[in-house]
Protein backbone atom coordinates (compact mmCIF):
# COMPACT_ATOMS: atom_id res chain seq x y z
CA UNK A 1 0.00 0.00 0.00
CA UNK A 2 1.04 3.25 -1.33
CA UNK A 3 2.35 5.79 2.05
CA UNK A 4 1.19 8.53 -0.39
CA UNK A 5 -1.58 9.18 -2.97
CA UNK A 6 0.66 11.64 -5.31
CA UNK A 7 1.89 14.55 -2.90
CA UNK A 8 -1.14 13.55 -0.44
CA UNK A 9 -1.28 11.70 2.90
CA UNK A 10 1.62 10.60 4.36
CA UNK A 11 2.25 10.32 8.70
CA UNK A 12 3.19 13.81 9.84
CA UNK A 13 2.92 12.36 13.62
CA UNK A 14 4.69 12.66 17.14
CA UNK A 15 7.65 9.92 17.01
CA UNK A 16 5.68 8.30 20.25
CA UNK A 17 3.39 7.40 17.61
CA UNK A 18 5.59 5.49 14.85
CA UNK A 19 6.22 2.36 16.58
CA UNK A 20 2.51 2.19 17.17
CA UNK A 21 1.54 3.48 13.51
CA UNK A 22 3.87 0.15 12.08
CA UNK A 23 2.22 -2.30 14.56
CA UNK A 24 -0.65 -1.70 12.91
CA UNK A 25 0.21 -1.02 9.33
CA UNK A 26 1.95 -4.74 10.02
CA UNK A 27 -1.23 -6.58 11.61
CA UNK A 28 -3.43 -5.26 8.74
CA UNK A 29 -0.97 -6.40 6.01
CA UNK A 30 -0.83 -10.05 8.02
CA UNK A 31 -4.93 -10.07 8.47
CA UNK A 32 -5.49 -9.82 4.87
CA UNK A 33 -4.01 -13.09 3.84
CA UNK A 34 -5.03 -14.78 7.50
CA UNK A 35 -7.99 -16.97 6.74
CA UNK A 36 -9.52 -17.36 9.78
CA UNK A 37 -9.57 -13.58 10.58
CA UNK A 38 -10.73 -12.69 7.02
CA UNK A 39 -13.69 -15.85 7.84
CA UNK A 40 -14.32 -13.95 11.04
CA UNK A 41 -15.02 -10.76 9.38
CA UNK A 42 -17.37 -12.37 6.78
CA UNK A 43 -19.27 -13.87 9.28
CA UNK A 44 -19.79 -10.94 11.33
CA UNK A 45 -20.73 -8.56 8.30
CA UNK A 46 -23.09 -10.95 7.16
CA UNK A 47 -24.54 -12.06 10.67
CA UNK A 48 -24.01 -8.73 12.85
CA UNK A 49 -23.58 -5.65 10.62
CA UNK A 50 -26.51 -6.80 8.20
CA UNK A 51 -24.28 -7.28 4.77
CA UNK A 52 -24.53 -7.23 2.13
CA UNK A 53 -27.44 -4.49 1.75
CA UNK A 54 -29.39 -4.10 -1.39
CA UNK A 55 -29.15 -1.95 -4.49
CA UNK A 56 -32.64 0.05 -4.46
CA UNK A 57 -34.73 1.24 -8.23
CA UNK A 58 -35.81 4.27 -6.55
CA UNK A 59 -38.92 4.55 -9.35
CA UNK A 60 -40.77 7.65 -8.30
CA UNK A 61 -37.25 9.89 -7.34
CA UNK A 62 -36.29 8.94 -10.76
CA UNK A 63 -40.00 9.93 -12.40
CA UNK A 64 -39.57 13.06 -10.36
CA UNK A 65 -36.05 14.02 -11.87
CA UNK A 66 -37.43 12.55 -15.38
CA UNK A 67 -34.29 11.21 -16.82
CA UNK A 68 -31.65 8.65 -16.06
CA UNK A 69 -32.36 6.40 -13.28
CA UNK A 70 -31.45 6.85 -9.37
CA UNK A 71 -30.50 3.22 -7.66
CA UNK A 72 -29.79 3.77 -3.96
CA UNK A 73 -26.73 1.46 -2.26
CA UNK A 74 -28.95 1.51 0.88
CA UNK A 75 -26.24 1.59 3.69
CA UNK A 76 -28.65 3.02 5.82
CA UNK A 77 -29.73 -0.67 6.48
CA UNK A 78 -26.38 -1.47 7.87
CA UNK A 79 -26.63 -2.08 12.01
CA UNK A 80 -26.42 1.15 13.68
CA UNK A 81 -28.48 2.52 10.30
CA UNK A 82 -25.03 4.29 8.76
CA UNK A 83 -21.97 2.64 6.79
CA UNK A 84 -19.61 3.10 10.02
CA UNK A 85 -19.91 -0.31 10.81
CA UNK A 86 -18.22 -1.32 8.28
CA UNK A 87 -14.78 0.46 9.27
CA UNK A 88 -15.15 -0.10 12.98
CA UNK A 89 -16.08 -3.91 12.58
CA UNK A 90 -12.98 -4.32 10.47
CA UNK A 91 -10.39 -2.10 12.53
CA UNK A 92 -12.04 -3.91 16.22
CA UNK A 93 -11.48 -7.19 14.69
CA UNK A 94 -7.68 -5.93 13.86
CA UNK A 95 -7.39 -4.61 17.70
CA UNK A 96 -8.15 -8.11 18.64
CA UNK A 97 -5.72 -9.62 16.57
CA UNK A 98 -3.14 -6.88 18.13
CA UNK A 99 -3.96 -7.80 22.00
CA UNK A 100 -5.30 -4.54 22.58
CA UNK A 101 -8.05 -4.50 25.02
CA UNK A 102 -8.77 -1.00 24.65
CA UNK A 103 -10.82 1.03 21.84
CA UNK A 104 -10.38 4.85 21.92
CA UNK A 105 -12.58 6.79 18.70
CA UNK A 106 -13.37 10.31 18.41
CA UNK A 107 -16.81 11.16 17.32
CA UNK A 108 -18.85 14.48 15.84
CA UNK A 109 -22.12 13.75 15.71
CA UNK A 110 -21.45 10.20 17.46
CA UNK A 111 -22.46 7.60 14.60
CA UNK A 112 -18.59 6.81 14.66
CA UNK A 113 -19.03 6.59 18.67
CA UNK A 114 -21.70 4.47 18.08
CA UNK A 115 -20.34 2.13 15.75
CA UNK A 116 -17.10 1.91 17.71
CA UNK A 117 -19.18 1.19 21.11
CA UNK A 118 -21.14 -1.50 18.87
CA UNK A 119 -18.37 -2.96 18.08
CA UNK A 120 -16.32 -2.91 21.55
CA UNK A 121 -19.73 -4.41 23.26
CA UNK A 122 -19.57 -7.26 20.54
CA UNK A 123 -15.86 -8.01 20.89
CA UNK A 124 -15.48 -7.52 24.75
CA UNK A 125 -13.00 -4.42 24.41
CA UNK A 126 -13.36 -1.50 26.69
CA UNK A 127 -14.20 1.76 24.63
CA UNK A 128 -13.17 5.36 24.99
CA UNK A 129 -15.08 7.57 23.10
CA UNK A 130 -14.05 11.69 22.77
CA UNK A 131 -16.54 13.92 22.08
CA UNK A 132 -16.64 17.84 21.45
CA UNK A 133 -18.62 19.46 24.34
CA UNK A 134 -21.19 21.16 21.55
CA UNK A 135 -21.24 17.90 19.86
CA UNK A 136 -22.07 16.31 22.82
CA UNK A 137 -25.17 18.73 23.50
CA UNK A 138 -26.15 18.79 20.14
CA UNK A 139 -26.19 15.08 20.05
CA UNK A 140 -27.23 14.10 23.51
CA UNK A 141 -29.07 10.84 21.61
CA UNK A 142 -26.13 9.51 21.04
CA UNK A 143 -23.91 10.20 23.75
CA UNK A 144 -26.60 7.96 26.08
CA UNK A 145 -26.51 5.38 23.29
CA UNK A 146 -22.92 4.92 23.48
CA UNK A 147 -23.34 4.93 27.48
CA UNK A 148 -25.91 2.24 26.97
CA UNK A 149 -23.62 0.56 24.98
CA UNK A 150 -20.71 0.43 27.71
CA UNK A 151 -18.36 3.06 26.20
CA UNK A 152 -17.40 6.30 28.13
CA UNK A 153 -17.73 8.95 26.57
CA UNK A 154 -15.21 12.01 27.51
CA UNK A 155 -16.41 15.47 26.85
CA UNK A 156 -13.49 17.51 24.86
CA UNK A 157 -13.37 21.28 26.16
CA UNK A 158 -10.73 22.55 23.78
CA UNK A 159 -10.47 24.22 21.16
CA UNK A 160 -14.18 24.66 19.12
CA UNK A 161 -15.07 22.01 20.88
CA UNK A 162 -16.64 19.65 18.28
CA UNK A 163 -14.95 16.68 15.94
CA UNK A 164 -11.48 18.21 15.27
CA UNK A 165 -10.72 18.64 19.19
CA UNK A 166 -12.14 15.57 19.73
CA UNK A 167 -9.63 13.83 17.74
CA UNK A 168 -6.66 15.40 18.80
CA UNK A 169 -7.89 14.05 22.29
CA UNK A 170 -8.35 11.16 21.26
CA UNK A 171 -5.02 11.22 19.72
CA UNK A 172 -3.10 12.61 22.84
CA UNK A 173 -4.80 9.72 24.45
CA UNK A 174 -3.30 6.95 21.91
CA UNK A 175 0.13 8.40 22.53
CA UNK A 176 -0.52 7.98 26.54
CA UNK A 177 -1.38 4.09 26.35
CA UNK A 178 -0.36 2.78 22.98
CA UNK A 179 0.69 -0.75 23.91
CA UNK A 180 -2.66 -1.37 25.20
CA UNK A 181 -4.67 0.74 23.08
CA UNK A 182 -6.17 1.02 19.38
CA UNK A 183 -7.10 4.28 18.27
CA UNK A 184 -10.30 3.49 16.25
CA UNK A 185 -10.17 6.28 13.66
CA UNK A 186 -13.77 6.82 11.50
CA UNK A 187 -13.05 8.20 8.36
CA UNK A 188 -10.58 7.67 5.52
CA UNK A 189 -8.19 10.36 7.45
CA UNK A 190 -5.55 10.78 9.50
CA UNK A 191 -1.88 9.14 9.21
CA UNK A 192 -1.14 6.02 6.92
CA UNK A 193 -2.23 3.66 6.71
CA UNK A 194 -5.54 4.69 8.23
CA UNK A 195 -6.59 6.03 4.87
CA UNK A 196 -6.10 3.02 3.40
CA UNK A 197 -7.13 0.33 6.12
CA UNK A 198 -10.51 2.40 6.14
CA UNK A 199 -10.88 2.47 2.52
CA UNK A 200 -10.32 -1.11 2.65
CA UNK A 201 -12.86 -2.00 4.64
CA UNK A 202 -15.48 0.57 3.32
CA UNK A 203 -14.82 -0.57 -0.17
CA UNK A 204 -16.88 -3.36 0.59
CA UNK A 205 -19.79 -0.43 -0.87
CA UNK A 206 -18.39 -0.75 -4.22
CA UNK A 207 -17.75 -4.24 -4.49
CA UNK A 208 -21.33 -5.15 -4.02
CA UNK A 209 -22.48 -2.17 -5.91
CA UNK A 210 -20.25 -3.97 -9.01
CA UNK A 211 -21.92 -7.32 -8.06
CA UNK A 212 -25.34 -6.09 -7.58
CA UNK A 213 -25.39 -3.16 -10.69
CA UNK A 214 -24.42 -6.16 -12.81
CA UNK A 215 -26.84 -8.84 -11.68
CA UNK A 216 -29.58 -5.22 -11.39
CA UNK A 217 -29.22 -4.12 -14.57
CA UNK A 218 -26.58 -6.13 -16.92
CA UNK A 219 -23.83 -3.99 -16.71
CA UNK A 220 -21.67 -1.42 -14.21
CA UNK A 221 -23.63 2.61 -13.68
CA UNK A 222 -22.89 5.01 -15.57
CA UNK A 223 -22.53 7.29 -12.72
CA UNK A 224 -21.96 7.04 -8.91
CA UNK A 225 -22.52 9.94 -6.25
CA UNK A 226 -21.80 10.03 -2.98
CA UNK A 227 -21.22 12.38 -0.23
CA UNK A 228 -18.00 13.33 0.87
CA UNK A 229 -17.02 14.02 4.59
CA UNK A 230 -13.74 12.77 5.80
CA UNK A 231 -14.48 10.56 2.52
CA UNK A 232 -14.77 7.09 3.94
CA UNK A 233 -18.15 6.27 2.31
CA UNK A 234 -17.51 7.96 -0.91
CA UNK A 235 -13.72 6.08 -1.39
CA UNK A 236 -15.22 2.55 -0.31
CA UNK A 237 -18.10 3.40 -3.23
CA UNK A 238 -15.12 4.28 -5.69
CA UNK A 239 -12.46 2.20 -5.02
CA UNK A 240 -13.68 -1.03 -6.36
CA UNK A 241 -14.77 1.53 -9.92
CA UNK A 242 -11.86 3.56 -10.07
CA UNK A 243 -10.29 1.24 -12.70
CA UNK A 244 -14.00 1.40 -14.86
CA UNK A 245 -15.54 3.94 -17.18
CA UNK A 246 -17.91 4.67 -14.25
CA UNK A 247 -18.05 8.61 -14.03
CA UNK A 248 -17.74 9.26 -9.98
CA UNK A 249 -18.99 12.43 -8.12
CA UNK A 250 -18.56 13.21 -4.53
CA UNK A 251 -20.63 15.72 -2.92
CA UNK A 252 -19.37 18.00 -0.08
CA UNK A 253 -21.19 20.24 2.46
CA UNK A 254 -21.34 24.01 0.97
CA UNK A 255 -23.13 24.53 4.61
CA UNK A 256 -25.31 27.71 4.86
CA UNK A 257 -26.41 29.49 1.53
CA UNK A 258 -24.47 32.47 1.51
CA UNK A 259 -22.29 31.53 4.15
CA UNK A 260 -18.27 31.72 4.20
CA UNK A 261 -17.91 28.66 6.09
CA UNK A 262 -19.06 26.08 4.66
CA UNK A 263 -17.31 22.34 4.93
CA UNK A 264 -16.21 21.93 1.39
CA UNK A 265 -12.41 21.37 1.92
CA UNK A 266 -11.74 20.08 -2.05
CA UNK A 267 -13.46 23.46 -3.77
CA UNK A 268 -12.30 25.91 -1.30
CA UNK A 269 -9.26 24.59 0.78
CA UNK A 270 -5.34 24.75 0.30
CA UNK A 271 -3.64 22.28 0.53
CA UNK A 272 -1.89 21.81 4.52
CA UNK A 273 -1.51 19.78 7.65
CA UNK A 274 -4.21 18.13 9.03
CA UNK A 275 -4.50 15.44 12.03
CA UNK A 276 -1.34 13.27 10.39
CA UNK A 277 -1.80 13.84 6.70
CA UNK A 278 -0.74 16.34 3.70
CA UNK A 279 -4.18 17.38 2.02
CA UNK A 280 -7.27 19.80 1.15
CA UNK A 281 -7.77 21.97 4.63
CA UNK A 282 -9.83 24.55 5.00
CA UNK A 283 -7.61 27.14 6.78
CA UNK A 284 -7.32 31.29 7.00
CA UNK A 285 -4.04 33.52 5.75
CA UNK A 286 -1.72 32.02 8.16
CA UNK A 287 -2.70 28.57 7.99
CA UNK A 288 -4.80 28.31 11.16
CA UNK A 289 -8.20 25.51 10.81
CA UNK A 290 -10.70 27.59 9.62
CA UNK A 291 -14.39 27.06 11.66
CA UNK A 292 -16.88 25.23 9.37
CA UNK A 293 -20.62 24.99 9.39
CA UNK A 294 -23.05 22.67 7.97
CA UNK A 295 -26.53 21.17 8.56
CA UNK A 296 -25.06 17.94 8.39
CA UNK A 297 -22.69 17.09 11.86
CA UNK A 298 -20.90 14.28 9.86
CA UNK A 299 -20.04 16.33 7.13
CA UNK A 300 -18.61 19.27 8.89
CA UNK A 301 -14.75 19.01 9.42
CA UNK A 302 -12.20 20.95 7.77
CA UNK A 303 -10.32 18.68 6.09
CA UNK A 304 -11.02 15.19 3.65
CA UNK A 305 -8.94 12.20 2.81
CA UNK A 306 -5.90 12.35 1.53
CA UNK A 307 -6.89 9.94 -1.36
CA UNK A 308 -9.55 12.32 -2.24
CA UNK A 309 -6.95 15.29 -2.50
CA UNK A 310 -4.91 13.24 -5.01
CA UNK A 311 -8.24 11.86 -7.08
CA UNK A 312 -9.30 15.52 -7.45
CA UNK A 313 -6.06 16.86 -8.83
CA UNK A 314 -5.59 13.76 -11.12
CA UNK A 315 -9.57 14.47 -12.39
CA UNK A 316 -10.86 10.65 -11.74
CA UNK A 317 -13.20 11.66 -9.55
CA UNK A 318 -15.30 15.16 -9.94
CA UNK A 319 -16.09 16.86 -6.54
CA UNK A 320 -19.05 19.51 -6.03
CA UNK A 321 -20.67 21.29 -3.20
CA UNK A 322 -24.01 21.38 -2.21
CA UNK A 323 -25.56 23.61 0.13
CA UNK A 324 -28.12 22.91 3.21
CA UNK A 325 -30.94 23.61 1.74
CA UNK A 326 -30.79 21.67 -1.44
CA UNK A 327 -29.75 18.27 1.18
CA UNK A 328 -33.19 19.29 3.10
CA UNK A 329 -34.96 19.43 -0.03
CA UNK A 330 -33.35 16.24 -1.21
CA UNK A 331 -34.64 14.77 2.49
CA UNK A 332 -37.90 15.50 1.51
CA UNK A 333 -38.23 13.99 -1.78
CA UNK A 334 -36.90 10.75 -0.83
CA UNK A 335 -38.73 10.94 2.74
CA UNK A 336 -42.48 11.36 0.05
CA UNK A 337 -41.25 9.04 -3.03
CA UNK A 338 -39.77 6.70 -1.74
CA UNK A 339 -40.58 6.47 1.76
CA UNK A 340 -37.13 6.71 2.92
CA UNK A 341 -35.82 9.06 5.71
CA UNK A 342 -32.00 9.96 4.69
CA UNK A 343 -29.46 10.89 7.46
CA UNK A 344 -28.60 14.76 5.74
CA UNK A 345 -25.03 13.71 4.91
CA UNK A 346 -26.34 11.69 1.85
CA UNK A 347 -29.18 13.78 1.23
CA UNK A 348 -26.34 16.54 -0.18
CA UNK A 349 -25.43 13.62 -2.77
CA UNK A 350 -28.72 12.34 -3.63
CA UNK A 351 -29.66 16.19 -4.80
CA UNK A 352 -26.73 16.55 -6.83
CA UNK A 353 -27.75 13.18 -7.99
CA UNK A 354 -31.24 14.41 -9.21
CA UNK A 355 -29.74 17.43 -10.59
CA UNK A 356 -27.72 15.03 -12.67
CA UNK A 357 -30.39 12.18 -13.65
CA UNK A 358 -32.41 15.33 -14.92
CA UNK A 359 -30.02 16.14 -17.52
CA UNK A 360 -28.95 12.49 -18.64
CA UNK A 361 -31.01 10.36 -20.95
CA UNK A 362 -33.50 7.85 -19.49
CA UNK A 363 -30.86 4.88 -20.27
CA UNK A 364 -28.28 6.07 -18.00
CA UNK A 365 -28.14 4.70 -14.63
CA UNK A 366 -26.89 6.23 -11.72
CA UNK A 367 -26.15 4.93 -8.09
CA UNK A 368 -26.03 6.93 -5.12
CA UNK A 369 -25.04 5.50 -1.77
CA UNK A 370 -27.00 5.94 0.70
CA UNK A 371 -24.42 6.02 3.59
CA UNK A 372 -27.44 6.50 6.91
CA UNK A 373 -30.92 6.59 7.79
CA UNK A 374 -32.26 10.26 8.89
CA UNK A 375 -33.51 9.32 12.72
CA UNK A 376 -31.07 10.93 13.93
CA UNK A 377 -31.61 14.21 11.93
CA UNK A 378 -35.22 14.71 12.60
CA UNK A 379 -34.68 17.68 15.27
CA UNK A 380 -32.54 19.39 12.88
CA UNK A 381 -34.69 18.80 9.68
CA UNK A 382 -38.20 19.80 11.59
CA UNK A 383 -36.09 22.55 13.30
CA UNK A 384 -35.34 24.00 9.91
CA UNK A 385 -39.35 23.56 8.38
CA UNK A 386 -40.25 25.30 11.84
CA UNK A 387 -37.80 28.35 11.11
CA UNK A 388 -38.88 28.49 7.44
CA UNK A 389 -42.75 28.90 8.59
C1 LIG B 1 -20.17 10.09 9.32
C2 LIG B 1 -21.10 10.05 8.20
C3 LIG B 1 -20.74 10.54 6.93
C4 LIG B 1 -19.44 11.23 6.64
O1 LIG B 1 -18.31 10.44 6.80
P1 LIG B 1 -17.46 9.89 5.58
O2 LIG B 1 -16.23 9.38 6.24
O3 LIG B 1 -17.21 11.02 4.65
O4 LIG B 1 -18.25 8.82 4.95
C5 LIG B 1 -21.63 10.40 5.89
N1 LIG B 1 -22.85 9.83 6.08
C6 LIG B 1 -23.23 9.36 7.29
C7 LIG B 1 -24.58 8.76 7.42
C8 LIG B 1 -22.38 9.46 8.38
O5 LIG B 1 -22.78 8.99 9.57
Amino acid sequence: MPRRFGAFGGAYVPETLVPALAELERAWAESRTDLAFRAEHRRLSRTYAGRPTPLYFARRLTRRAGGAQIWLKREDLVHGGAHKLNNALGQGLLARRMGKPRLVAETGAGQHGVATAMVGAALGLETVVYMGEVDMARQRPNVERMRLLGARVVPVTTGSRTLKDAINAALRDWIATVRTTHYLLGSAVGPHPFPSIVAEFQSVIGREIRHQSRAAFGRLPDLAVACVGGGSNAIGTFHPLLRTEVELLGVEARGPRGSPHGADSLSRGRPGILHGAFTYVLQGPDGQVAPTESISAGLDYPGVGPEHAWLKESGRVAYRSVADDGALAAFRWLAEDEGILPALEPAHALYAAVGEARRRPSRERIVVTLSGRGDKDLEVVLGAARSRA
